[in-house]
């Protein structure tokens, strides 16, 4: 089986040796764009295509507000600050993501309180959100408490994970059920929607992320996405390190964040966004050959969850238990095809191993099983063929 699976990545990739999980693409308008940045010498926080890459992106996901940031990160950062996260506070998150997600909450000075994700959506799962709530905390007017200590838990934070959307409207009914607020970490999802609308844009707040392995890519970048005036406003304010608009004089009122996008990452995205319905296309074709591939060969494909439909970020492969997993990983990587499992839970790493947590059943398999195959929006002159295969 694994031999076959090379040989089908090697065809699948003929020009790339070794074949990469995933590489980003520039082949519209990017050279251009970034080289105007630098003509007009606005290459930092303020500058055209920013404003622009913030418009794109708005119009693209259906966003009312759109504000770029330098990473998904700081958005994320930023997200859950507005979204009411206090020192000492927690937030519902799930364990299986990639660490930015608990490291924006302890930049809150908040701890993450793990759920289980769904075997289906591989994000939060709603009956498991709903059984920690009733089994293990108090409701109240501004936000339930985690009964063994009294902590107030201020948001939730479903992730949309390899691009997959989670049952956003379950966790949404659970949330208001509790008085929660709903921030999603939408890093991996720019092109998945659920029920038509776009991932991201369900929550009070979303983010996304434009990291060099994200579906489009800025070098470094992000964007909190809202449909509230307010807290689009008060995010821009604590993006641009809280200054007071004026001509001249620099007046700060509160302790702000240099988070805003330069303009020179900014112009690579306006370029990137002018790609991405392409991409999209390119991805999900790839996602077909895999499917086909896995069906032929008795795996699991994670396919896209009923009512959704996935930009296919990373492609997922599910093999039977850690040590085919382990063998799976070895001799792909060996033979020059990149592959990698999901991210080691987060309940596993030493600074949120003593974060409280329901058991995890799913998190752990998933974990132990899963492996992740190269993934690059295929060069234009293979899409058809890949659509056609
Ligand atoms: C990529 C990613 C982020 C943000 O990462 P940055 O590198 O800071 O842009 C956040 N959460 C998840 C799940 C991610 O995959």
């Amino acid at each position: 089986m694994i031999d076959d699976f090379i040989r089908f990545v090697r065809d699948t990739f003929p020009a790339a040796d070794p074949v990469p999980l995933h590489a980003p693409r520039f082949d519209g308008n990017e050279k251009r764009y970034v080289c105007e940045t630098i003509d007009s010498s606005y290459v930092s926080s303020v500058g055209a295509f920013v404003n622009e890459f913030e418009a794109r992106v708005a119009a693209y996901t259906g966003a009312a507000h759109a504000i770029a940031t330098v990473n998904g990160t700081a958005a994320l950062h930023i997200a859950l600050k507005l979204a009411g996260v206090a020192p000492g506070e927690y937030v519902l998150t799930q364990s299986l993501s990639f660490v930015a997600t608990c490291n924006a909450i302890r930049y809150c000075d908040a701890d993450p309180l793990f759920v289980d994700v769904s075997p289906d959506t591989l994000g939060l799962c709603p009956h498991a959100l709903e059984a920690f709530l009733d089994s293990r905390c108090t409701p109240h007017p501004d936000g339930p408490r985690l009964r063994d200590d009294g902590r107030r838990i201020a948001a939730c934070l479903p992730m949309h994970t390899l691009g997959h959307p989670v049952q956003i409207e379950a966790l949404l009914e659970v949330c208001e059920d509790w008085n929660l607020p709903l921030v999603e970490d939408a890093a991996e999802a720019l092109g998945s929607r659920a029920g038509g609308r776009h991932a991201g844009t369900f929550g009070r707040l979303g983010t996304l992320s434009f990291n060099g392995n994200k579906i489009i890519t800025t070098g470094g970048g992000g964007m909190i996405l809202t449909k509230d005036a307010a807290l689009a406003a008060r995010a821009r304010h604590l993006t641009t390190t809280a200054k007071r608009p004026h001509r001249w004089a620099f007046e700060h009122d509160e302790v702000g964040y240099n988070y805003r996008l330069p303009n020179l990452n900014a112009a690579l995205g306006c370029a990137q966004m002018e790609s991405l319905p392409r991409f999209v296309q390119a991805k999900r074709a790839l996602a077909g050959r895999y499917a086909r591939w896995a069906a032929d060969h008795g795996l699991r494909f994670i396919h896209e969850p009923p009512g959704t439909q996935a930009n296919y970020w990373l492609n997922a492969l599910q093999l039977s238990d850690r040590a085919t997993l382990e063998r799976f990983l070895t001799a792909t990587n060996d033979a020059g095809v990149m592959t990698r499992p999901l991210w080691t839970p987060m309940h596993r790493l030493p600074m949120y191993a003593d974060c409280p947590r329901d058991a995890l059943a799913v998190t752990e398999h998933l974990a132990a099983t899963l492996v992740n195959v190269p993934s690059s929006p295929l060069p234009v002159d293979l899409e058809h063929g890949a659509a056609a295969a």
